[in-house]
């Protein structure tokens, strides 16, 4: 475990967040599901294809200079034994939620951040000893999970300074940030390694004057407000000054899939069953949010192409948006998504290389019940709905059957399997699948999906 330098004797006053991130998550989580892969190089990738790249690597990786986001070539190149194997998004979730238990046996966890990232808010009690509490939770790890399950630990004023801190001394680390020793010891650190701070947004402080921690540790909340371009600025420069300024609670607005298509899966006829496919995995996603779109969004993008002079350009897009009245139903979705390949056919003129299918404009599904149920909707609608009612039942009778015999027990109209697999099960920044999110036959905890390429 590593422990940085200057550990604050009593930092009751300022440790009031503690910031838990795993250490190449995906990654160990193979290692930890596999024993056979412990101490190897291990790439993690989204589909069993050689134009894709690795989500995670392991430490063994790593250390060998595979970066995070390696193509199969790049990290064949750093790591020629490196073994590739497909993310299995179920197992992962499985063992987020027997982590966040062990967690709670000795912190309550307020905010789950991501799959391998959470904050806990610290009573003054618990912050008085930060460094034997971060202990506490890793022992916690290491008594229900292998030793290689390893996570970093910050603990600080404000979420933005113990996340700043769990960063410090990965793998294994535990650190803990006082406000009183900032910014000499964050001042070796370039903007772009910030929470927060992209490539873009680095930019933008360059050309503000703003190019090291010192320049953006001296502004103030409406400077840094100003150079965000939005309420962004002053949230993250009161985080880094140690006040608090938590987030609203983000309101869901859409239910929406995109697929990455492998060369195979570009006739016109795959990339119909793929949207299908989506759209389906969204409307279930959506009916269990309990509201009705009024909105759907069909879009394809085709890949980069090069000019004579090797200048790239950019990717074509294409995207139509279809409205109808508030609806839950298979039916509506599918017609509206028919439309837009309709629309597609004969407007889009590329190869696409990917597609996307967003259910929106949603509204409370209590709010247009008593239109819907009590009365008949005229045929004359946007859609022929005049069963509306029957249609809304016969989806939320499939999603019953294949929540209780298993998501392959049924579907509206052909199912067929799609590029990656794990519909609608995909883990994105902020939202963890739950077991009902997956479409597909969950895998074995030991069944590691090794890469075929
Ligand atoms: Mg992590």
């Amino acid at each position: 475990m590593n422990l940085t330098a200057n550990i604050p004797t009593q930092p009751t006053e300022i440790a009031e967040r503690l910031y838990l991130d795993f250490d190449s998550f995906f990654a160990t989580a193979e290692q930890y599901f596999n024993p056979a892969l412990r101490g190897r190089p291990v790439g993690v990738m989204p589909i069993d294809s050689p134009h894709s790249g690795c989500i995670a690597v392991s430490r063994e990786a790593k250390r060998m200079g595979v970066p995070a986001m390696a193509s199969v070539a790049v990290a064949r190149q750093h790591a020629p034994d490196i073994i590739l194997v497909i993310a299995r998004p179920d197992a992962y979730v499985r063992l987020h939620n027997r982590i966040l238990e062990a967690i709670e046996t000795c912190l309550p966890i307020a905010n789950v951040r991501s799959i391998d990232e959470l904050v806990c808010h610290l009573l003054p009690s618990e912050a008085a000893q930060p460094e034997i509490l971060g202990r506490r939770i890793k022992q916690a790890l290491a008594d229900r999970f292998n030793p290689m399950l390893t996570c970093s630990i910050g603990i600080a004023k404000t979420e933005l300074l113990a996340k700043i801190a769990a960063e410090m001394n990965k793998p294994d680390g535990l650190a803990i940030l006082s406000s009183t020793d900032l910014p000499q010891r964050l001042a070796h650190l370039e903007l772009n390694d910030l929470p927060g701070i992209s490539k873009g947004m680095g930019a933008r402080l360059a050309n503000a004057g703003v190019t090291n921690f010192e320049a953006l540790w001296g502004i103030g909340p409406k400077h840094a407000r100003a150079i965000w371009g939005n309420i962004e600025g002053e949230r993250f420069w009161n985080g880094l000054h140690g006040h608090h300024f938590e987030r609203p609670e983000t309101i869901k607005r859409m239910f929406g899939h995109s697929r990455m298509l492998p060369v195979d899966w570009r006739s016109t006829d795959k990339v119909h069953a793929c949207a299908r496919q989506l759209a389906l995995s969204a409307a279930r996603r959506l009916r269990r949010g309990d509201v009705r779109a009024t909105k759907l969004t069909f879009g394809m993008r085709g890949g980069r192409s090069f000019s004579n002079s090797g200048k790239g350009k950019n990717q074509p897009r294409w995207g139509c948006e279809i409205t109808f009245r508030p609806a839950r139903d298979d039916r509506t979705f599918l017609h509206a998504l028919s439309e837009g390949i309709a629309r597609s056919t004969r407007e889009a003129r590329f190869s696409p290389r990917s597609v996307s299918v967003t259910l929106h404009g949603l509204e409370e599904a209590q709010a247009v019940q008593s239109d819907l149920f009590a009365v008949e909707i005229p045929q004359t609608d946007r859609f022929p709905c005049t069963a509306t009612a029957k249609w809304e039942r016969l989806s939320d009778t499939l999603d019953g059957l294949r929540s209780k015999h298993g998501p392959s027990a049924i579907s509206l109209g052909p199912k067929d399997d799609v590029p990656g697999g794990y519909l609608g099960a995909k883990i994105a920044f902020g939202r963890i699948p739950d077991a009902a999110d997956f479409n597909e036959a969950q895998t074995e905890d030991s069944a590691t999906h090794f890469c075929s390429v």
